[in-house]
C-alpha cells in the first residue's frame, strides 16, 4: 500500500507502476498513464477530465466566496 504516488491530475494516489513523471511549468509532477493517454488521444476523455477539474475549482471558489460574503450580510446596510 505504501508504493503509491500522488497524481496531480486526478489529485489522488495511484500505484507507482501506473505513474509517469510529467514535466510542467512548475517542475516535474507525477501523472498516471490513464490521464496521460486521455489527454493525448481522446478529446471526449480530455473534456471529461477538464470538466471535472473545473467543477472542483468552481466548488472551491464558491466555498471561498460564501465565507467572504457571510460577514457582509451580518453587518447589513448602514
Ligand atoms: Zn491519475
Amino acid at each position: 500500500m505504501s508504493d503509491t504516488l500522488f497524481c496531480y491530475c486526478c489529485r489522488t494516489h495511484h500505484p507507482r507502476e501506473q505513474m509517469r513523471r510529467f514535466a510542467t511549468r512548475r517542475g516535474e509532477r507525477w501523472r498516471c498513464l490513464r490521464s496521460i493517454e486521455a489527454a493525448r488521444g481522446q478529446p471526449g476523455e480530455r473534456d471529461a477530465f477538464g470538466r471535472r477539474q473545473s467543477e472542483i475549482n468552481r466548488l472551491a471558489a464558491s466555498q471561498t466566496a460564501e465565507r467572504m460574503v457571510i460577514p457582509h450580510f451580518r453587518h447589513g446596510p448602514p
